[in-house]
């Protein structure tokens, strides 16, 4: 499967590809992730023990299927790659391409950020003064690390792609279907715009197919 930014770009042209059984640790971090929010975690819970399944997920680089891989020669992407089915968390695949960049930007909700692939760098942001200013320095991100965002954490920031030769890929969780809540940019000439952040993708990676991990009954 192949897909555009969207807004505003061609529409997606699905070539069906086979999802290779290495997808099995993404189909347990999910289960695993829905098993921890069904004890109704406080948010501190949620970035400790959320965040170790997390780490696990992005210990091994395996299971992303090239699909949801590719980048965008203008815009980072992001591809939904799972969504609970009561909306309380999803799971989204940011792909980086080189010297890519949000803008400013908020959450509203948490958020957990691991590694993948390459590196990326994350500045935050506060108001000071009545006007929105960077806040400490830049935290940098490799392979294998996790970060977490949110309201009461810091909520507001800006991540680019650390490099600018190559692709970078990060895996992020959210506290809701956060493709389609309403969030905030903040433009450098002050205030903010409101902005739906929506998906690449219109395909999911198919977690459920385990048949290539059943023993072979002939
Ligand atoms: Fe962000």
């Amino acid at each position: 499967m192949r897909c555009s930014w969207r807004p505003g770009g061609t529409p997606c042209k699905p070539q069906l590809e086979p999802v290779s059984a290495d997808i099995a640790p993404l189909r347990a971090f999910v289960v695993a992730f829905g098993r921890l929010l069904d004890t109704h975690p406080d948010e501190d819970r949620i970035v400790r023990d959320g965040g170790a399944l997390l780490r696990r997920l992005v210990s091994r680089d395996s299971w992303l299927p090239d699909a949801f891989a590719q980048a965008d020669p203008e815009h980072y992407r992001q591809y939904l790659l799972h969504a609970d089915s009561t909306e309380r968390f999803s799971v989204v695949c940011f792909v980086w391409g080189p010297g890519q960049a949000t803008p400013v930007h908020d959450h509203t909700v948490w958020g957990l950020v691991g590694m993948l692939r390459g590196a990326e760098c994350s500045q935050g942001y506060a108001m000071r003064d009545g006007l929105l200013q960077a806040q400490g320095e830049p935290v940098r991100l490799d392979a294998g690390d996790v970060e977490a965002v949110s309201p009461t954490l810091g909520d507001v920031h800006r991540v680019r792609n650390a490099y600018d030769d190559r692709v970078s890929i990060s895996i992020h969780v959210y506290g809701a279907n956060i493709g389609a809540i309403a969030r905030h940019t903040y433009p450098p000439g002050g205030g903010r715009k409101p902005f739906v952040s929506g998906y690449a993708n219109a395909l999911f990676p198919n977690l459920w197919d385990c048949s290539a991990e059943l023993p072979n009954l002939t």
